[in-house]
């Protein structure tokens, strides 16, 4: 039986496309390898969003070409959409499947052993033949105009072998919303990922359902743009209504939200969070600046005070919630004010935890054309003044906890000794003795080590 293994690079949304390419697989019959240096087939999911992540995806076709010559190289996610020429050429790879193609990867690569079916497959894709134009390239490219499509590619991160059988199994990440109809000045993303699509509410459901059934206790709900979900179905509707038949219609004990953007924490969806025990105290609203001028040439949506009202809103329904960020640095025009304008407003919000990205020039956006780059100095030091301004917030946070009794569910077995655990408002926990994965444990907080919780079983 014909091997194959994903490797999958970026965000969440990117997970979730890898668990659906794995299902593609396994529904033709083919086998998942251990590793790729026991592959036929390596699909490399690749990311785009800065320039480190296309160097990421490079080193790791290198690797794979050295590790494993005989394999054949897939290249699919967003790299290969945004990029798909540059792509192909490199040595060693076999195909180029854009996101436009995502949803088919596994009837291409398949039908790629016998050449009929591959005509036939690519007569009706409308795909891109590099052969054609470079008649010494191998690869083949399989990528299209992704506005013109709609289909939405989505299996939760979910192991048909059973719990906790490798990393992080114990959440399944489960993508309802791909695509992205907000023109951010400095976002790559709307162009390889596309306009904004749903899951619709009963597949949700279903795959809710059908996690539950296998036995998780935890499931992460994600998306490109999740907080947008359900304005382009037929019957258009909210978020908070997805979270709301979630919850009625399904007995899911934990369910997480990954991020939602600043506008559309709407007043009903921070009570829906705080008052419902069901749903992880975790709000991650990404900021991106915090001047009023940066953000209006990111082309963002919102304003400072808005910002700051949302974050305080959520701080006041959940007092001991996780509050996180993404932030940007470096944005082209953003002077010494407007940083320290970034740098107040972190400061005086309730963070718990932040993710701090360098801006990154991305061809074909409008920010790549902007005058006034920031020198790579300037903006490497102001990361790294986000970084420990974030790095002090964490651990007064961690430090609230200590001497107080949580509930956390166990993911893996670190060190033969201590077993990782995560707490709803988002605090790993190492707690000590081997404990299986997936379980609600009661633990007692007992210090920071480290910059890590050290906890210990709570008295039942
Ligand atoms: S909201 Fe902005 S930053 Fe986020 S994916 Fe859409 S365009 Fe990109």
């Amino acid at each position: 039986m014909t091997s194959f293994y994903v490797e999958n690079f970026g965000c969440r949304a990117t997970q979730a496309d890898g668990a659906a390419i794995e299902r593609q697989f396994e529904e033709r019959g083919l086998v998942r390898a251990a590793a790729p240096a026991r592959s036929e087939i390596v699909v490399l999911n690749t990311c785009t969003v800065t320039a480190s992540a296309d160097q990421d995806a490079r080193a790791a076709i290198r690797r794979i070409r050295r590790e494993n010559p005989g394999c054949q190289i897939v290249v699919t996610g967003c790299y290969a959409q945004r990029a798909s020429e540059e792509v192909a050429s490199l040595p060693g790879v076999t195909c180029v499947v854009g996101n436009s193609h995502k949803h088919r990867l596994a009837e291409i690569v398949v039908a790629s052993s016998g050449r009929d079916e591959r005509e036939r497959i690519t007569s009706q894709a409308g795909f891109v033949s590099l052969s054609s134009l470079m008649p010494e390239a191998r690869s083949e490219i399989f990528v299209s105009d992704i506005f013109a499509h709609t289909e939405l590619l989505a299996a939760p991160v979910f192991d048909g072998a059973g719990i906790g059988t490798s990393n992080d199994r114990t959440r399944p990440n489960l993508k309802v919303q791909d695509g992205c109809d907000n023109r951010c000045s400095f976002c790559v993303i709307p162009h390889v990922r596309g306009q904004s699509r749903s899951l619709p509410l009963s597949q949700i459901v279903s795959e809710v359902n059908a996690l539950v059934s296998a036995g998780y206790r935890e499931v992460v709900i994600s998306g490109i743009n999740l907080g947008r979900w359900g304005r382009d179905l037929a019957t258009p509707l909210r978020f908070e209504n997805m979270i709301r038949e979630i919850l009625d219609r399904t007995s899911l004990e934990k369910l997480r939200i990954s991020s939602v953007e600043p506008m559309d924490w709407s007043d009903e969806l921070i009570d829906l969070m705080a008052n419902s025990p069901r749903i992880a105290k975790h709000a991650h609203v990404p900021m991106q600046s915090g001047s009023d001028r940066v953000l209006r040439a990111m082309h963002r949506k919102y304003r400072p005070w808005h910002y700051r009202e949302k974050l305080q809103k959520i701080r006041a329904a959940m007092p001991t919630a996780a509050v996180g960020a993404d932030v940007m640095v470096g944005f082209p025009g953003e002077g010494e004010t407007d940083f320290e304008e970034t740098r107040l407003l972190i400061e005086e919000l309730p963070f718990t935890y932040l993710h701090v990205f360098t801006y990154s020039s991305r061809p074909g956006t409008p920010a790549a054309l902007m005058r006034d780059q920031v020198p790579v100095q300037v903006a490497r030091e102001r990361n790294c003044i986000l970084r420990e301004l974030a790095a002090r917030k964490k651990l007064s946070f961690m430090q609230s906890f200590v001497g107080k009794t949580v509930e956390a569910i166990t993911l893996n077995v670190c060190d033969g000794k201590s077993t990782e655990t995560l707490t709803d408002n988002y605090l790993k926990l190492l707690l000590q003795g081997q404990h299986q994965p997936n379980q609600w444990m009661k633990s007692r907080v007992e210090q920071v080590a480290d910059s890590t919780l050290i906890a210990t079983l709570a008295a039942a």
